[in-house]
């Protein structure tokens, strides 16, 4: 192991945009099984390949960078999911946006037909809850 800590100095190593590749080759490896096309299934290799390059590259600002670009495309993504995980969580509130302004109202469940006054805009409507 001593070696091996050795030969990572001073080399990029694992981060998030690693992660993501190693996922995202595990599922183009399970998409080309399902086609079953020949050697077609080599190109989950590509993303593999490029993870493992960038873990051992010295090159370790340009690394951090691509590391920083993938984060601001993915969080969007990521935030929506984490978003609807929560909602679905919530038995307690019916969540509304707003038709005048597209903000999201939370309001509690089970009150029949309510007016919602829209914290943003102030906007009034009508809603089954
Ligand atoms: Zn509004």
């Amino acid at each position: 192991m001593f070696g091996f800590r050795n030969f990572m100095a001073g080399r990029y190593g694992s981060d998030a945009l690693t992660y993501a590749l190693v996922i995202f080759s595990l599922i183009l490896g399970l998409l080309m099984n399902l086609f079953r096309v020949p050697f077609l299934q080599l190109i989950m290799l590509l993303p593999l390949g490029y993870c493992f390059f960038r873990m051992f590259s010295r090159n370790i600002e340009r690394r951090a960078a691509e590391n920083r670009a993938f984060l601001k495309f993915w969080q969007p993504i990521g935030n929506w999911f984490m978003g609807r995980a929560a909602r679905s969580q919530d038995a307690a509130h019916r969540y509304f946006r707003c038709p005048k302004c597209r903000q999201e109202v939370r309001v509690p469940r089970g009150k029949g037909r309510i007016n919602i006054t829209c914290p943003k805009c102030g906007n009034k409507f009508i809603k089954k809850t």
